[in-house]
């Protein structure tokens, strides 16, 4: 058996791995930079008590992939520092500097916020080692979770998609499982189209009504610090109801595995465009397929915020951002679903596999590394 450090390791990566112990913050993180064929790795930041070197590996290599997916000229890396994000802000600013200054070697490593970390913490990072991501506007940034970067991406992926199937986003019904930073963007979104939002949910509950939800008293609603249940209008549903909705497209953008084996038979939608990551599990994609359901891999459909942060990275501007976003997804999902449809396979395998291509075709560029 070869030294169990080496584990992960496959033809893709990952190509370094660093342990980072600072006793005297109590700093305790992980960088796992996967692959640099195409350029630096970008990838997020995940401060939580409980994270793991196989849970950062694995979110490395999905950026590899979705960062390849995308087109980007930036390879995939992700890192992690086990703490409460909680902690009190001063203590946080200690813990995320002295990653910085642990990181800043890592010259082909970019860092950007995940969840625990935000655009706060990427200006700390900047300012100790001048790279990051997700910065706040007033120091170059593109915020783009204030934009809808990702929304605005899983619209024109849906777009294209619909155009796949003969379905018209003009009175389209949709679903959006998850109001947040992803759900109520792409809600607004879809409302441009002229689509019909008949249901959304978040943590605390789901409001529906079949005859159009009004997408900007949600939004205010949310912002407010309300919830969607709490809309005087639609019918409250509870727990996970929402799957079973009558609608033409389902978003989820809340948690993972929310569409799995025992419950992708209640989706009645013709349409799944994934914001969340992993929101739908492999098992549940193929059972939708057979049902004919079209279920557009999360790595394709989600990929508005990191096409955001490389705009931002090379110095762009917030429409030069919109701009790539639309040209980049609409381009690659129907890319996807053309290989998919010839090769009579599921769209997430047809992603790998140009996702694969395009990362090995960027390493047979270089000496190695
Ligand atoms: P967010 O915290 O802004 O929003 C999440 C929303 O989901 C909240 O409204 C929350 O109340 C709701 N929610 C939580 N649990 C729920 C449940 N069980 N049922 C219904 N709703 C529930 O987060 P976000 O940034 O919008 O991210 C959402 C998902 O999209 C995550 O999976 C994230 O990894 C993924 N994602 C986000 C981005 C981005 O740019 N923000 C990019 C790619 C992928």
């Amino acid at each position: 058996m070869s030294e169990p450090g080496f584990r992960f390791c496959d033809e893709l990566g990952p190509k370094a791995i660093l342990h980072v112990h600072e006793p005297a913050p109590g700093l305790q993180a992980i960088v796992v930079v996967d692959n640099v064929a195409a350029g630096p790795a970008i990838g997020g930041v995940r401060m939580a008590p409980d994270v793991t070197l196989e849970e950062c590996f694995r979110l490395a290599r999905a950026m590899t992939f979705k960062n390849a997916a995308a087109g980007l000229a930036h390879g995939g890396g992700k890192s992690v520092i086990v703490a409460d994000p909680t902690m009190e802000r001063s203590k946080k600013e200690t813990l995320i500097r002295a990653f910085a200054c642990a990181i800043g070697p890592i010259a082909d490593y970019i860092p950007g916020p995940d969840m625990g970390t935000d655009e706060v913490a990427m200006a700390w990072v900047k300012d100790e080692i001048g790279r990051a991501v997700g910065l706040p506007r007033e120091i170059g940034g593109i915020p783009l979770d204030e934009i809808g970067a990702t929304g605005f991406g899983v619209v024109a992926s849906a777009e294209v998609a619909a155009d796949h199937i003969g379905l018209d986003m003009a009175g389209a019904r949709v679903a959006v499982q998850g109001f947040g930073a992803v759900g109520k963007h792409a809600a607004r979104f879809f409302a441009d189209k002229g689509a019909v939002l008949v249901a959304a949910s978040d943590s605390r509950g789901t409001v529906h009504d079949p005859a159009g939800l009004d997408v900007d008293a949600l939004i205010t609603l949310k912002e407010s610090g309300g919830h969607v249940a709490d809309l005087p209008e639609g019918e409250k549903l509870v727990g996970e109801a929402i799957v079973g909705v009558d609608c033409d497209v389902w978003i989820p953008a809340a948690r993972p595995d929310v569409i799995r084996a025992d419950n992708a038979g209640e989706v009645k939608a013709k349409l799944v465009v994934q914001g969340a990551n992993i929101g739908v599990t492999e098992e549940a994609e193929a059972l939708l397929a057979e049902r004919g359901i079209v279920c557009l891999p999360d790595f394709i459909s989600n990929a508005g915020g990191v096409i955001c942060a490389a705009v931002e990275y090379h110095g762009g501007t917030q429409a030069q951002a919109f701009e790539t976003i639309d040209e980049k997804i609409r381009a690659n999902t129907a890319e996807v679903l053309d290989r998919a449809k010839s090769a009579g396979i599921l769209p997430r395998a047809a992603a790998i596999a140009m996702a694969g291509e395009r990362v090995r075709t960027a390493m047979a560029f270089r000496r190695w590394g």
